[in-house]
């Protein structure tokens, strides 16, 4: 299959185009460093300038889009909010347009999107059914999903990946969290009772090989395990992992005076399901947390 991706250099992008690869696909990707695509993505993947036409001579028959600046990278000022919004908006709509008006239209178009649409939740669980509340993470998923939305009407399957925290290896968030539980310096972050949505990368890819190939499935797709953890098990199951103490505790107040608003994401979250992704039969590789970061680790 022929399978045109943005954000492919990124950590889920890089691993998605080795698995795709390694499975006979053909792969393009979208980037703002074409020059790097081969480097990072693998020596048959071929990389187009993201300012560029997309071109109109090839069939690709699906597309994952996933670019869009580091959520975590920075402060959420206001110029970086709007910088948040724009690198996904600007992306996904360049790809609406070329679908609009190519010659061969893609039969499934996988977008990005995150558990933040939900917004900060409680422990309230959580499934596609679920209303969000309006926050800065809600509005920027909403955002990014609607600006996606016209391809329904063009008759190609959208599935909107509502992505809880991604754990792998050599990237995301659980790379920032390993160097302070190494030093023995980890511990729970606020009251530690927020709730902690994640997918370990092994299902992440299953799980968009999986919509890629089950034309029944689209609209918002959680992609989180299904056993959620509080932010105080994380850290127990972690440290022990490590077998390191985690008796540090980085409070509220301090948090939010060091990361400002960006603290959201640490302090709050959201209790998730993937009620769709497991009503459709996908079986998760990694269903509790113990057994994904054994894995990693
Ligand atoms: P990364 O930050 O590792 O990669 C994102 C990619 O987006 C980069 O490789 C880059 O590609 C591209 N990009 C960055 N800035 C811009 C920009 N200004 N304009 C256009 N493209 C840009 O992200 P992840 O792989 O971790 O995540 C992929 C997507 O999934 C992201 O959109 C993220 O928000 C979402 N997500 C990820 C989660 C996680 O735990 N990792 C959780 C929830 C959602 P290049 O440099 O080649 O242009």
């Amino acid at each position: 299959m022929n399978i045109l991706i943005s954000g492919g250099t990124g950590f889920i992008g890089k691993a998605l185009c080795h698995r795709l690869t390694t499975q006979g696909h053909q792969l393009w990707v979208l980037s703002r460093q074409p020059e790097k695509v081969t480097q990072l993505c693998g020596s048959s993947v071929i990389g187009i300038n993201i300012d560029a036409p997309i071109p109109d001579n090839i069939n690709f028959q699906a597309v994952v889009n996933l670019a869009g600046e580091g959520i975590a990278d920075k402060r959420w000022s206001s110029s970086r909010k709007q910088q948040l919004i724009d690198s996904r908006i600007q992306t996904t709509q360049k790809l609406v347009d070329w679908v609009k008006q190519a010659s061969y239209k893609p039969t499934v178009f996988i977008s990005g999107s995150a558990i933040g649409w939900y917004g900060d939740q409680g422990s309230q669980q959580l499934d596609e059914q679920s209303k969000p509340r309006n926050e800065f993470t809600h509005r920027l998923c909403q955002q990014w999903e609607d600006t996606a939305k016209p391809l329904e009407d063009l008759g190609v399957r959208l599935c909107l990946l509502r992505t809880g925290l991604v754990i792998g290896k050599d990237g995301g968030f659980l790379k920032r969290m390993l160097l302070p539980f190494k030093m023995g310096a980890g511990g729970r972050m606020g009251d530690g009772a927020q709730w902690m949505s994640w997918i370990h990368m092994e299902d992440m890819l299953g799980l968009i090989l999986f919509l890629i190939d089950h034309p029944t499935i689209s609209g918002p797709i959680n992609a989180t395990a299904p056993t959620s953890v509080m932010n105080s098990q994380f850290t127990r199951v972690l440290a022990k992992k490590l077998n390191r103490p985690a008796i540090a505790h980085l409070p509220s107040w301090f948090l939010k005076g060091a990361f400002g608003e960006m603290a959201t994401l640490l302090i709050s979250g959201q209790r998730v399901l993937p009620q769709k992704a497991q009503s459709a039969g996908y079986h998760f590789v990694y269903e509790e947390l113990d057994k994904a970061l054994q894995d990693i680790l």
